[in-house]
């Protein structure tokens, strides 16, 4: 049982010890303060706020969230925290309650993104030895592809920005935000990342972040516990072939040959896996078509987005480089913003040569000179008609296809981009300005790297985004295309109970590959979902 017993007024805001912590016993009180952004320099003086609102003299002080409210000319952050006093108890909240499964049943997760780890970290708890099995390499050797890509625009198509280690989660900007109402597993993925070395501003901030630079260690350990408790994980393990017999999966095929007999499957290979879902076309595996988002990333200026969102002229220190979360629906589509990233660098995220891909982030103090956000129209059957002969590949097909037409207009892994004006007049840019984009950007016109359907509704959106957010609309701004790897462009149909393929009874689709998740947070939920529901066949 660990027991908090210094006095929390000293300590700033408290860092909870984990597992029971009794201080008092009791119910605590739930209360919610205002404070300027410069009160927040001082935890001590805030704390003691909230003391002084219970009615508690040196009580315990546990924050449970933080927002910041910018819509007016002064903005606050509004704290919820709960105040302990003498004799009230507090349950902390728990990680995972890991434990030795050397000698357990194997269950086989392929894929050690945030879905397969977070799957593998449950089926530990729940008794289960997992074998992960990971195309790429650990996060280290991984490093290197990345500043292949960067420096010499070379793509090792077995490791970079998707592939390896962590997954796509790894090199990512780390917003753990989730729409999920299910506080519970919420809580119990945060709570596992701050004992893996994120800060503990994650379980209470309402838009939690970690930063790509602090993400690696933090996969690294999360690979370290699955390890330490019996289970495996396997890198340079890319599964190439499924051995199906009568409704299962027998074996799988490793690259090199290799076989493993299985008893359940977990297929939690991300949205890039391109080969995956050949191979479950080939052998017959049913899966299907499905909408995803297409566009471009939008880069401005950091000090122009905090005087807009800000209405300053100098941010300070004590605000944050400000975000913005933009949505139009233009002729019956929605075009909007996601995966913003202040102070962000804008990354080259294709699997494979011969294609263009961004997407971006951000480091932990968010401290760069650029705002950068994925900016996409909603694409469906309308758009994957040319490629209908595809069949349940054809959304893949249309993704390809833009991926490849943006390569075709550089000649290399720089990519295809215009300033802002220029895009909305139809004028190729004269140049460009500084940016993020390490591997270079060619102007072109964005107009040739994306259909009709999608570069319409951008233009015709930023137009109506530059009368409502003054300052937005401007040739400081650049459109760098293609951001295309939003979401799976396949679902890889389950029964909603079992959470089983359709038609393979020990396989369970998982993650954001699968069609099931869209960002870290709920990979990592769908990967515990589908331990349970695969621990509860077996
Ligand atoms: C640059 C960047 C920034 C991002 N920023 C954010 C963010 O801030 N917040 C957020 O929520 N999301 C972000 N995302 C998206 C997020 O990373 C994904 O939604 C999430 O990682 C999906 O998790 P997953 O486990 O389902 O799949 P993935 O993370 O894609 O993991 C799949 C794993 O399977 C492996 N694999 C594939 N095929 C095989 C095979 N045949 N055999 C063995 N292994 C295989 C891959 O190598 C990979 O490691 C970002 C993505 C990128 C690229």
């Amino acid at each position: 049982m660990g027991i908090i017993a210094e006095n929390p007024l000293k300590k700033g805001f408290v860092r909870e010890k984990r597992e029971r912590c009794v201080y008092f016993c009791g119910m605590p009180k739930s209360i919610q303060l205002k404070f300027l952004p410069a009160e927040l320099g001082d935890e001590v003086g805030v704390n003691r706020k909230f003391c002084k609102e219970a009615g508690v003299a040196n009580g315990l002080v546990v924050w449970k969230k933080k927002s910041l409210d910018a819509r007016g000319r002064q903005p606050f952050f509004l704290i919820t925290a709960e105040v302990y006093g003498k004799g009230e108890e507090r349950v902390a909240d728990l990680g995972f309650q890991l434990k030795d499964v050397s000698q357990c049943k194997e269950v086989h997760v392929v894929g050690a993104g945030p879905a397969g780890l977070f799957c593998a970290l449950e089926l530990i708890e729940l008794g289960y030895k997992p074998i992960v099995l990971e195309r790429g390499k650990g996060v280290k050797e991984r490093r290197r592809d990345l500043a292949l890509m960067n420096r010499e625009k070379l793509v090792n198509p077995e490791s970079n920005y998707c592939f390896g280690e962590g997954g796509a989660g790894t090199y990512s900007d780390g917003k753990l935000y989730t729409r999920s109402n299910k506080r519970g597993p919420v809580q119990k993925v945060l709570r596992c990342l701050v004992d893996h070395g994120a800060p503990e501003a994650i379980t209470y901030e309402a838009h939690p972040h970690i930063g790509t630079n602090k993400l690696p260690q933090l996969v690294e350990g999360l690979r370290k516990s699955i390890e330490d408790c019996g289970g495996e994980v396997r890198f340079n393990a890319r599964v190439d072939g499924l051995d199906v017999q009568a409704g299962a999966i027998r074996s799988l095929v490793l690259q090199g040959g290799d076989r493993l007999v299985v008893n359940a499957v977990v297929l939690a290979t991300g949205h890039s896996a391109r080969d995956v879902f050949e191979l479950l076309d080939r052998s017959g595996v049913a899966i299907e078509a499905k909408p995803f988002a297409i566009g471009v990333r939008l880069e401005h200026p950091q000090q122009l987005i905090d005087q807009i969102q800000y209405k300053c002229e100098v941010r300070g220190d004590a605000l944050p480089p400000s975000s913005y979360s933009l949505v139009e629906q233009i002729q019956g589509r929605g075009v909007f913003s996601f995966c913003m990233c202040p102070g962000g660098i804008i990354a080259p995220a294709a699997t494979a040569a011969g294609e263009v891909v961004v997407n971006g982030w951000s480091p932990s103090k968010r401290n760069g000179r650029f705002a950068n956000s994925g900016y996409v129209v909603t694409v469906d059957d309308r758009d994957f008609a040319p490629f209908e002969k595809a069949g349940a590949l054809r959304a893949l097909r249309y993704q390809q296809h833009w991926e490849k037409t943006a390569f075709e207009a550089t000649g290399s892994l720089s990519a295809p981009a215009q300033r802002m004006e220029d895009f909305i007049q139809g004028k190729v840019s004269a140049n460009l300005p500084e940016n993020s984009y390490l591997p270079g950007l060619v102007s072109c016109g964005i107009d040739g790297v994306l259909s009709p359907a999608v570069h319409n509704r951008i233009r015709e959106s930023l137009v109506v985004l530059g009368k409502k957010m003054k300052g937005f609309r401007t040739n400081e701004a650049i459109l760098v295309g293609v951001e295309s790897r939003t979401s799976s462009p396949i679902r890889i149909p389950r029964l909603s109970e079992s959470l089983q393929h359709t038609e393979i009874g020990n396989l369970y689709p998982c993650g954001e590959g699968a069609g099931y998740a869209g960002g870290i947070m709920s990979a990592a939920l769908d990967g515990m979902r589908v331990a349970n529901a695969c621990a509860l066949h077996l």
